[in-house]
């Protein structure tokens, strides 16, 4: 996650735009994109970066000039706004043709030529904060109030201005700067160990096949459908992290005491306050997110028990959480899957299944998997002039039409953004982030429940909305808690090692689990799963996975009583952008995250959900 406390230089990364009209017949669907929409050629691309290079020195030139008047503090912003706006444009051709070929050394020496490019205009119009804060806010209001030309960027110089009671003399944000490398050892030790120095072990399988345990081994056979080998898989992987125990505490451990350096030396009161300040998010809101989740658990709990029926175990364990509940041998060949995503977004009127059906068949998705291409799906919308890209390893299967609605809800929300906002105030934070994309996923199921041919499929639509609720919502919660308390306790002047992290996370696992009520049994050895999780070097990111799955469901809802007042407020909501503080323009929306209204809709959804699995079960007297 970037923050954007500090315009230019942390903008967010999510920008997209007015679509241009193509004039020429749509070309046939091949599943490629067509890149020379941002640059004609590699050679353009080169040209251009040379080109936003020159540009740099010039708004050095500025510093110490800001105070001269709002016209000049206008020409500094509008220059500095042109050159970040191709350099993101540059970002986005470097890291699109990267991702496509990355064993190409051309790909990742483009992108960090790229990235090179952020950071020096970063470092060469670094002045501007501070010296927007000396000016003093009567000065800088007077320039906004008299120069219209500086309305676009009301926002951005709030946000500086937001930030003055923890900005620090300019000798100490120098420190502070200068230390930053320092205390960044965390995540890359977590990195290296875990992807590449621990000697991960090998197991054989029932069926006699040897298998490397490491992450990829963990991810890909924790879900086997034989229960042996499942035990099997988490027993050699959590043991192998035990053997690292004090490693990974005495590492994390540092990045929590780097977190309380930081929030300490910058006055706020905790290291939670200081990570959500970024975005001005309230600390209620994670407050009142855990409250209500925890008030939740008989819920998650209720589909434990569930799914230890439908696999016909008697006592679940941690170990029965990953695999299938049904399967589904149904095909869904890209083109149908296409078709089914336009339907499905059918409640959110036509303008936007119209956007939707014309960007999903240009060529602005890398559709299927391809030798050397990346793994996953992702959206990338930080070509403000051009249009959003998608890149997904499309498969034929329900879950790619999962994830091809849910990246076009991404692509949707920068395209609706970049058509109400300028530049500076598209890009939208992570907090709403996925709101856009997980209302797509709930509209996904409304739909795939009325078409389903069967109740076997119907379980299977809804088997899987409450995996994806288990695992971002219910999961998410319970790093959050243990991302707390751990900040916490060193707030508090206790020490952490690895085996006291055990035992905090340990403690979060069983009762999210039910552990003690008999409801799914988790073994002391599991306990060390928070030396897995990458997030945990993020600083209280993940919390927004949870609150944005709470406003999707409450949109959503919204979306589907299908009253056109409700739909224009969630769709004003998207074309918001990042013209404001997250938390404000979702409750402006009518979704109050501080409050525990659409936590608890999200627990209710979830057992009508299971109701409706049940009420299948049943009459076919399983
Ligand atoms: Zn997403």
């Amino acid at each position: 996650m970037l923050k954007r406390r500090y315009f230019w230089s942390l903008l967010i990364l999510t920008a997209a735009v007015v679509l241009p009209g193509r004039s020429e017949e749509m070309p046939a669907d091949d599943g490629v994109w067509d890149l020379t929409e941002l640059y004609a050629s590699p050679e353009a691309w080169r040209e251009a970066l040379e080109e936003t290079k020159a540009a740099i020195p010039h708004l050095a030139a500025y510093r110490g000039r800001l105070g001269e008047g709002g016209a000049v503090l206008q020409t500094f912003m509008d220059e500095g706004t042109a050159v970040l706006k191709e350099a993101y444009r540059l970002l986005v051709y470097a890291t699109l043709s990267g991702d496509i070929n990355v064993a190409d050394s051309t790909g990742s020496e483009r992108r960090s030529q790229a990235q090179q490019l952020l950071t020096d205009l970063s470092a060469a119009t670094s002045f501007q904060s501070p010296e927007l804060l000396s000016l003093g806010d009567d000065r800088v209001y007077s320039y906004l109030h008299d120069t219209p030309g500086l309305a676009d960027y009301r926002y951005q110089i709030e946000e500086v201005l937001r930030g003055r009671p923890h900005t620090l003399s300019e000798e100490a944000e120098e420190i502070l700067a200068n230390a930053s490398s320092a205390t960044s050892g965390p995540r890359d030790v977590h990195s290296i160990l875990s992807n590449s120095d621990i000697p991960w072990p090998t197991i054989v399988l029932k069926d006699g096949t040897a298998a490397t345990i490491d992450q990829a081994g963990y991810r890909k056979l924790r879900a086997l459908p034989d229960r042996d080998d499942r035990k099997a898989v988490f027993d050699a992987f959590w043991s192998t992290y035990k053997t690292f125990e004090a490693t990974f505490g005495a590492n994390y451990s540092s990045k929590v005491k780097a977190d309380v350096f930081y929030a300490k030396s910058r006055k706020y009161d905790s290291s939670l306050a200081r990570a959500l300040d970024g975005a001005n998010i309230p600390t209620e809101v994670y407050h009142t997110l855990l409250a209500e989740v925890d008030a939740s658990l008989p819920t998650l709990h209720r589909y434990f028990r569930l799914r230890g029926r439908m696999l016909g175990v008697d006592q679940p364990r941690y170990y029965d959480i990953y695999p299938d509940l049904v399967s589904l041998d149904k095909p869904f060949p890209l083109a149908e899957g296409k078709r089914i995503v336009e339907a499905a977004v059918v409640p959110l009127g036509e303008d936007y299944v119209g956007k939707l059906t014309h960007g999903i068949n240009s060529a602005w998705m890398h559709a299927y998997p391809s030798k050397g291409k990346r793994s996953g799906a992702y959206m990338f919308g930080a070509a403000y002039d051009v249009h959003p890209y998608v890149l997904m390893n499309y498969q034929d299967d329900y879950d790619s039409v999962s994830t091809l609605a849910h990246e076009w809800g991404h692509a949707l929300h920068s395209l609706l953004a970049q058509e109400s906002q300028p530049f500076v105030n598209a890009g939208y934070a992570t907090f709403t982030a996925e709101i856009a994309s997980v209302v797509n996923e709930v509209l996904l199921l409304d739909h795939m429940l009325e078409l389903a041919e069967s109740d076997d499929e119907k379980i299977f639509y809804l088997g899987s909305a409450l995996e994806g609720m288990r695992g971002t919502y219910f999961r998410q919660a319970m790093f959050a808690e243990f991302e707390l308390r751990t900040h916490e306790l060193v707030e508090d002047g206790g020490a952490i090692s690895g085996g006291k992290m055990t035992e905090i996370y340990g403690e979060i696992l069983e009762r999210y689990h039910g552990h003690d009520e008999g409801v799914l049994l988790i073994d002391d050895a599991y306990a060390l799963e928070w030396a897995y999780i990458p997030h945990f070097y993020r600083n209280f990111y993940v919390f927004q996975y949870a609150t944005s799955m709470a406003a999707a469901n409450l949109f959503a809802d919204m979306v589907l009583t299908g009253e056109k007042e409700k739909v224009d407020t969630y769709l004003n909501l998207l074309r918001a952008g990042g013209s404001d503080h997250p938390y404000e323009l979702v409750k402006s929306a009518g979704v109050d995250l501080a409050s525990p209204a659409p936590y608890r809709s999200t627990a209710a959804r979830m057992d009508a959900i299971m109701d409706q699995m049940e009420e299948i079960l049943a009459k076919q007297g399983r």
